[in-house]
């Protein structure tokens, strides 16, 4: 339960009339926006300075795992600050070394090495770089169909049309098309048909740009932004053989679908692939601190074991993200967080999704695990067609503001992306909050039914 909490719209005008003035937001049209004054959160809820109360189905920006103000977390990130509140990143400190012990215990295969970044871009650029001076190549193949972060060479990798205005440094970035089995690129008719010919087409860009050439293949275990587009079974496994067979080093970037989100502690564990390199930010500590990295394996690891791996940032492994994360990690076990996932995703999400789009035509696909799904909104179920153009904007987008709206109507915070909604609330979702937010899609969707 919320705490109750008075109302206070003026101290929320003082809020918005700042944000106007100083603040430049990311992604938006700094004049056209409106962001909400939020006056507190905690748990699954986030609440205004006008008296609404939000359950938060996009956990931040898929980040808040363990929900948002978690007492434990919050006393570990005091404590800490008041015995040492920061220290540089060439020493050894004590709840740095505690963290990536944690992590590390908890990443597949021999992913033993932990660098610290502070976000999910900064852990994709070390990834990248670390691929290039092990391999000594200098190109990264990545999926047209993803996001991998805002910093250059993340940037260039992802596939999302926020790559465009950006593009220009793309040296050595190759895109190819991941398997998609309900919008598929290689019009296949089932999810081996697309397996199969997705490995092909990799084998095939791999071979015009040339094998000894290519120094990673990057990709999201479960591309999140882009549409929770579950792979194929075979299909990462697949990818790894490549791999393996062209001495490429196969990066997974597990930012979003890391720790805990899909009911397993990392997305790969459900495809029984261990990449070289591993990505991961967010839920590592709920984002209570800004903090991400790399799991590195023994054999890159030890390409830096007597040369210097040229790469570094101050901020690299700061104590209070440590013992956020730290803390995080802790409740996760303690409180069965990813055990909680799993169970959300099987008995009430998945199935509760699955009834939204019997009654719901505007639903052309359910897809997703554990605290992770998309609904993939259609303008006729038949042809697939998306229910907002592709990258649609203004007007264009108008069926999907309008869907938007009212979920926040109903009380439900949602995450909107083209034509889709997806369904990524905090990990340890209660089932009655889950099933409350199931209740206002299923207002929303009816807005969204009038334009199919
Ligand atoms: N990779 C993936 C898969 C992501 O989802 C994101 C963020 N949404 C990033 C990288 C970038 O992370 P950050 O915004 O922390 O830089």
């Amino acid at each position: 339960m919320t705490p109750h909490v008075e109302p206070d719209p003026r101290a929320g005008a003082a809020v918005k009339a700042a944000d106007r003035a100083h603040v430049f937001h990311s992604w938006s049209a700094q004049g056209l926006i409106d962001p909400l004054a939020v006056a507190g959160a905690e748990g699954s809820y986030f609440w205004d300075y006008d008296g609404n109360r939000y359950l938060d189905f996009t956990s931040g920006l898929v980040y808040t795992n363990i929900g948002y103000q978690h007492p434990r977390v919050v006393e570990a990130i005091q404590e800490q600050a008041g015995r040492l509140a920061t220290f540089a990143p060439a020493f050894a400190v004590d709840v740095r070394s505690e963290a990536a012990r944690l992590i590390a215990e908890r990443t597949p295969g021999d992913l033993d090495k932990i660098f610290f970044t502070n976000g999910g871009a900064e852990a994709v650029e070390n990834a990248v770089r670390m691929a290039r001076l092990h391999t000594g190549r200098a190109k990264v193949l990545s999926a047209y169909r993803s996001y991998h972060g805002a910093t250059s060479t993340a940037i260039n990798l992802t596939g999302d049309p926020r790559r465009w205005a950006s593009d220009t440094a793309s040296a050595g970035v190759v895109h190819f098309w991941a398997p998609f089995p309900y919008r598929s690129p290689f019009y296949s008719a089932t999810e081996a048909e697309e397996c199969a010919r997705a490995l092909q087409h990799l084998e095939d860009t791999i071979a015009f740009e040339g094998p000894g050439t290519v120094a990673a293949i990057v990709l999201e275990t479960i591309p999140g932004t882009a549409g929770i587009m579950t792979p194929p079974p075979g299909y990462l496994a697949g990818v790894r053989e490549i791999c393996d067979r062209y001495g490429i080093v196969f990066v997974l970037d597990e930012v979003m679908a890391g720790f805990g989100r899909t009911g397993r502690w990392f997305a790969a564990e459900h495809y029984d692939v261990v990449p070289d390199l591993m990505t991961f930010a967010k839920g590592v500590n709920s984002g209570y601190v800004p903090l991400g990295g790399v799991a590195i394996s023994a054999e890159i690891a030890a390409t830096f074991d007597k040369r210097p791996y040229p790469g570094g940032l101050t901020y690299s492994g700061h104590p209070l993200a440590c013992a956020a994360a730290v803390a995080t990690i802790r409740v996760m076990e303690d409180e069965k967080v990813v055990e909680q996932a799993a169970h959300i995703g099987e008995t009430v999400l998945g199935p509760g999704l699955r009834a939204l789009a019997e009654r719901h035509p505007s639903v052309g696909e359910v897809r997703g695990l554990g605290a992770f799904w998309a609904l993939d909104l259609v303008r006729d179920r038949e042809t697939r067609e998306p229910l907002v153009p592709y990258n649609a904007s203004g007007e264009a987008a108008a069926p999907m503001a309008a869907f938007g709206a009212a979920c926040k109507k109903n009380g439900l915070w949602p995450f909107i992306n083209m034509n889709r909604t997806h369904a990524v609330p905090a990990c340890n979702i209660t089932e009655a909050e889950a099933k409350e937010g199931l209740a206002a899609l299923d207002e929303a969707l009816s807005v969204a039914d009038e334009h199919t």
